[in-house]
């Protein structure tokens, strides 16, 4: 099986961070971040949203 993006949305901050860095995978509802895009397929963009979230909520799985 292959790996799938997650996020904590009970400590998501809705700072958007992951939305500009990678907007094909995370998107916006006005409150929190959610993800679009489930299969990782670049598991490098993905660490650079990991490491830009302040709330460490972004997991890989
Ligand atoms: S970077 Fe983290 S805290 Fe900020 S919107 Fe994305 S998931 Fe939420």
């Amino acid at each position: 099986m292959g790996k799938k993006v997650i996020i904590d949305e009970e400590e998501c901050m809705g700072c958007e961070a992951c939305i500009e860095i990678a907007p094909e995978v995370f998107q916006f509802n006005g409150e929190k971040a959610y993800v679009v895009k489930e299969d990782v397929s670049d598991e490098g963009l993905i660490q650079e949203a990991m490491d830009s979230c302040p709330a460490s909520c972004i997991k890989i799985e």
